[in-house]
């Protein structure tokens, strides 16, 4: 849909015309004055609405105070957020970056480094087919999406793919140069793919077993996406490390590499980055964190999360969908056939913004504030759109 207006931008993804002015809540304005309610929220990024009132304060104070000292000088927001996430967690250390394929590849070294330490230079890390982990070419190589080992050879070494869910086939993949297993406890990107019950604790036993790392991607389900501060909770295994990004800003770049003692082994020199734990980013991060990590915040987020499984199970038996699957304010609705795209782009005419995660799904990712009425008015709108999709499809 390019048209004379947006030729200076690249071609990054084909987007649709309107520009977007302001947003509040669960709302976003076009510069046309046309509403939308927003069940992407910037891809699960504002995890408290447009314009949440502690992030405006947070960056209007810290922007009034201090910007960016260097990454080589201590600054006071940097320092509580590490405290905070370490505080509530079995982590001992944070390094944080600026996005999440920054805060993965952070997690690679220091899998990689561990390995140079405790396994005699083993340096392999085993994904999943389905996987995302970001846009380098290093976090391409580890992600599993069509396609991408493909796209800007030579494809970076060290990552091998294994199914997603699948405990046998993991376990027959680990060799000796194997140091650590990497995923996401929910695929995002994907679709929201929930593995089998019991699949992170096999992981975290055959971790145990053979000497390796587990890696957990949590930039989508973490900081309380799922109804836990921590999507791992619900399976109440450990990782070793931890990446967050998306929701932990709030809607500002800010990522996170969080390691136990043991892998927390950078030395000096071995990581950095101009903008890491600038404290404008912190000081959200700080905001966000302490609002969502409160029990009355996350029992918010597990109701709604009930809400919206009952209403989308709801629309499913009407309109002959697959299945609908998620957790907490994540959750997908699976097509009988592929018109996710026509289903998108229809919500948008009726003000509703929802995501095609793949050709037979919807995905939806509200702000974790959404209140019971607005989950309502998202279903009635889907609803009445699938009703005219589907129609559309018969003639
Ligand atoms: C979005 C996402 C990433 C990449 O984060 P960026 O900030 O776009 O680099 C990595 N992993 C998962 C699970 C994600 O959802």
């Amino acid at each position: 849909m390019s048209t004379s207006f947006d030729t200076a931008l690249m071609k990054i993804t084909p987007r649709p015309l309107p520009v977007m002015a302001c947003g509040a809540g669960s709302f976003l304005w076009d510069e046309a004055g046309k509403r939308y309610l927003d069940f992407i929220q910037g891809w699960a990024v504002n995890s408290l609405g447009h314009a949440a009132p502690e992030v405006s304060a947070a960056l209007a104070e810290q922007a009034a105070r201090l910007v960016t000292p260097s990454p080589a000088l201590h600054n006071r927001p940097q320092l509580e957020l590490a405290e905070l996430l370490v505080a509530g967690s079995d982590f001992a250390q944070v390094h944080f970056a600026n996005s999440g394929a920054e805060a993965n590849e952070a997690a690679v070294k220091l899998a990689r480094k561990w390995g140079q330490l405790h396994r005699a230079g083993a340096a392999e890390i085993l994904t999943t087919d389905g996987a995302f982990h970001g846009r380098t070419l290093a976090m391409m190589a580890a992600s599993g999406k069509p396609n991408w080992d493909t796209m800007f050879p030579p494809r970076a070494p060290g990552f091998r793919r294994v199914p997603f869910g699948d405990l046998d086939a993991t376990a027959a993949a680990i060799g000796p140069q194997t140091v650590a297993l990497m995923l996401e406890p929910i695929q995002g990107e994907a679709g929201v793919v929930v593995p089998p019950a019991g699949y992170l604790a096999g992981l975290r036993a055959l971790a145990d077993r053979h000497g390796l790392l587990l890696i957990l991607d949590e930039i989508q389900t973490g900081v309380g996406r799922t109804g836990t501060f921590f999507g791992f909770e619900h399976e109440g295994v450990r990782p070793d490390l931890l990446t967050l990004g998306k929701g932990i800003g709030g809607g500002v770049p800010l990522s996170a590499v969080l390691a136990t003692a043991d892998a927390a082994c950078f030395e000096f020199g071995e990581q950095g980055g101009t903008y890491n734990g600038n404290p404008l980013m912190c000081a959200v991060g700080n905001a966000v964190v302490s609002t969502v990590r409160d029990a009355d915040f996350l029992a918010g987020v597990v109701a709604r999360g009930v809400q919206m499984r009952i209403g989308l199970e709801r629309l499913a038996e009407c309109h002959s969908a697959l299945e609908v699957r998620g957790r907490g304010l994540l959750w997908a609705l699976r097509l009988r056939d592929p018109i996710a795209e026509q289903v998108v782009t229809q919500a948008m005419t009726a003000g509703l913004l929802i995501n095609a995660a793949r050709p037979d799904v919807l995905r939806f990712m509200p702000s974790l504030r959404v209140t019971a009425a607005e989950v309502q008015q998202m279903l009635a709108i889907l609803g009445s759109v699938l009703q005219a999709v589907t129609a559309a499809e018969v003639q």
